[in-house]
This record gives C-alpha cells, sequence and structure tokens, in this order.
C-alpha cells in the first residue's frame, strides 16, 4: 500500500452506491460534479498562486515592453525576471539555455510568444525533476501503519501542514495518529492537539521537554496496537547546529524502526515559500543533515515568491507533495506539477 492509496481506497468504497444502477443521466451527472469539483479546485490555486503570477507577469511585461523579438536583449532580461522571481539561479540558467536553443532555431520568435515558450520550458523541466502525482514506489505492509514523519525550521507550517493532512486522511476514512514530537515548548503541543481534535486524529503526547524519540516510540506502539492506518510524527523545528539536529532526527527514527522495521515510510520537509531564497538554503541544510524524501511549501498564497516551487524542485530532485496556500484547513493542495503550471501560466496553446 502506497500514500496515494491512503486517500483512495476507504472513500472510494462506498457500498450504497454500488448496488444504483449507473443510468446516463446519473453518470452525467457524476461527471457533471467532477468537472465542477476540478473547476473549484483550479479557482483555488490559481487565487493562491495570484501574488507570485502578479509579480511575475508583471515584471515580464515591462521587460518586453516595445520588443517584439526574442534577442539577447530579452533574454538577458528574462533572466532577471526568473531570478528576482526566486527560481532560483542554476534552474534560471537552465530555462534561459533552453530558450536560446529555441531561439536559434526559430531566430524570429516573437515577444508575445515568449509565455508559451516560457510554459513549455518549464513545464518540461518540472516534468523531468519529478513526478509527484505517481506513488513513490514506497509500500507499507499491508496492516501496518504508513509512518510520515515531518521535518523544517520553526515557523515553516509543520504542525499546520500535520493538522491539514490529518484532516484529509480521516475524510478519507483513514484512522490516523499523531506524535507530538515537537516536546521544545508547551504551545507547540497544545497547537497540535487543537488541530488533532479538528481533524479527528488520536494525539499522543507527554509533557513539555520530554524526549521526543520517546513520544515518537509510544505513538507508533499505540498506533500498532489500535490498527491506525497513518501516522504522522511532528517534531521540533530547531536548526541552530546541525550535529544536533541530525543526532536527534536519527535517534526519533531509529527509536520508530524498533517497532516498525521501515518507518519512517517518509520524511517530509515543510519549507515556507514565502522565505524567498532561504527555503533553499533549508532545503540544503536539511537534505544534508537528513534523508529528506518529499517537501511541501507553505504560504505561496501570501507571496509573489512562488517561483520557489520551480527551482527547489528543479535543483533537489526531491518530489514536492504539497502546497500551503492559506491557514484554512482546506488549504493544503496536493501538488500536481501540470495544474501549477496551468495555474502559473494558462493553459497550453494547442
Ligand atoms: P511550525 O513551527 O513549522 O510548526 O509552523 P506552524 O504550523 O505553527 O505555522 C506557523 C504559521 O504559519 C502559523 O501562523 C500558520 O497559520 C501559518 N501557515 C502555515 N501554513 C500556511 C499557509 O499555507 N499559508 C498561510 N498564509 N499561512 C500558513
Ligand atoms: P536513550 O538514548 O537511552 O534515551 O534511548 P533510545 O535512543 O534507545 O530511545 C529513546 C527513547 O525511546 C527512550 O527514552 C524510550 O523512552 C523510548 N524507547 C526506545 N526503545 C524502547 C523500548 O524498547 N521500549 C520502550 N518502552 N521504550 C523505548
Ligand atoms: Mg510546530
Amino acid at each position: 500500500m502506497g500514500f496515494f492509496d491512503l486517500f483512495k481506497k476507504k472513500k472510494d468504497v462506498k457500498p450504497e452506491v454500488e448496488n444504483v444502477t449507473i443510468t446516463p443521466e446519473v453518470a452525467e451527472k457524476q461527471a457533471e460534479e467532477e468537472r465542477k469539483e476540478v473547476e473549484e479546485e483550479r479557482k483555488e490555486l490559481e487565487a493562491g498562486l495570484e501574488k507570485t503570477k502578479e509579480g511575475f507577469f508583471g515584471k515580464l511585461k515591462r521587460a518586453i515592453a516595445g520588443r517584439t523579438t526574442v534577442d539577447a536583449d530579452v533574454l538577458d532580461d528574462l533572466e532577471e525576471v526568473l531570478i528576482t522571481s526566486d527560481v532560483g539561479v542554476d534552474t534560471t540558467v537552465k530555462i534561459i539555455e533552453r530558450i536560446e536553443a529555441r531561439v536559434a532555431r526559430d531566430k524570429y520568435l516573437n515577444t508575445e510568444e515568449l509565455q508559451y515558450i516560457l510554459r513549455d520550458e518549464i513545464a518540461q523541466l518540472m516534468e523531468e525533476s519529478h513526478r509527484s502525482t505517481e506513488d513513490f514506489g514506497i509500500e507499507v505492509k499491508e496492516g501496518m501503519p504508513y509512518v510520515l514523519m515531518v521535518v523544517g525550521v520553526n515557523g515553516a507550517g509543520k504542525t499546520t501542514t500535520i493538522g491539514k493532512l490529518a484532516a484529509q486522511l480521516t475524510k478519507a476514512g483513514r484512522k490516523v495518529y499523531i506524535g507530538a514530537a515537537d516536546t521544545f515548548r508547551a504551545a507547540a503541543i497544545d497547537q497540535l492537539a487543537v488541530w488533532a481534535d479538528r481533524a479527528g486524529a488520536t494525539m499522543i503526547r507527554q509533557e513539555m521537554g520530554s524526549d521526543p524519540a520517546s513520544v515518537a516510540y509510544d505513538t507508533l506502539r499505540s498506533a500498532v496496537a489500535n490498527g491506525a492506518d497513518v501516522v504522522l510524527i511532528d517534531t521540533a523545528g530547531r536548526l541552530h547546529n546541525k550535529v544536533g539536529l541530525m543526532k536527534e532526527l536519527t535517534k526519533i527514527r531509529n527509536v520508530m524502526s524498533k517497532v516498525i522495521p521501515d518507518a519512517p515510510h517518509e520524511v517530509m520537509l515543510v519549507l515556507d515559500g514565502s522565505t524567498g531564497q532561504n527555503a533553499f538554503e533549508q532545503a540544503k541544510q536539511f537534505t544534508e543533515a537528513t534523508q529528506v524524501t518529499s517537501l511541501t511549501i507553505t504560504k505561496l498564497d501570501g507571496t509573489a515568491k512562488g517561483g520557489v516551487v520551480i527551482g527547489i524542485s528543479d535543483k533537489f530532485h526531491i518530489p514536492v507533495r504539497y502546497i500551503g496556500i492559506g491557514e484554512g484547513i482546506d488549504q493544503l493542495k496536493m501538488f500536481d506539477r501540470k495544474e501549477f503550471v496551468r495555474a502559473m501560466f494558462g493553459d497550453a496553446k494547442n
């Protein structure tokens, strides 16, 4: 069983529906509902990325104002637009090189076409860096909980992301256990308790200051004993020294594997997208300190720095699993690179 099955299995089994004859009218109605859902998701995503989009296209418009063909000057300006949109230097260079190659083939590329060209190249780049809507090849033994440990600096959005995720999972019919392994501040445990409560998940806690590994151990024991489907482990966000962080995270991992040998199945790094270049730095530090298997990038709603998603997924080759586009319980979206590019650059031209 993999991660995406967690959202499918129990939710999609609706016994009361099975006996209903699917007439063309019923089928049409269902299709209509699905279309509406997709449409709503798209609108939410577009709203969440609005500031990034406005910032980017504002700059792009100014850069190409009065010019008709994509020449070296336009490319220079485009490079600056991408860098100042937090795409990151390395990824920007890659994108520019790709566009240069196209310009070399077609010398009279119109600046009006630039948006579509950019769209294609960025979509292609993201396709190469990861396929986030596929399962990660992580298989969990039937009957064992899927264990996801969440890491990241203070304030990145770990606790909020766990709360939102727990809500989605319980909604899909899953039994969710949450471990309050951020024992650094009492407020952190209480904040997580509020989320667990809203989500209808069970939280395992100890006193403030207790050993995070011990909390993780208790959580897994309890989850296994009670037949939980998923375990989400919150952790403290200190990054004052990498050695200390590594030791603590390693200890938590080791203790968990005593209960479930292949746990944690996933280590998710949460990054605050609104910090732009700082998010790159954090990704670097954490991936050096511990094995990170997925990313969540939060707070894309309040920022024009959403370009980090493109740069980080290209640079670290770690799939972006989720993006946060608001503080609300529903405002965590499974990251779909196609929908992301679509929300940023519009539909493909043909
Ligand atoms: P932690 O220290 O990593 O556990 O971070 P928290 O989960 O406590 O989040 C820190 C702050 O960021 C809180 O005020 C959250 O409401 C806020 N936050 C988290 N995710 C998002 C998001 O996607 N959008 C916005 N606007 N705020 C968010
Ligand atoms: P430490 O470095 O001596 O604290 O120990 P470990 O790294 O082995 O484990 C950290 C914490 O996890 C311990 O303080 C225990 O609370 C818990 N733990 C680890 N292994 C076990 C175990 O086999 N049984 C129980 N009850 N708790 C364990
Ligand atoms: Mg927290």
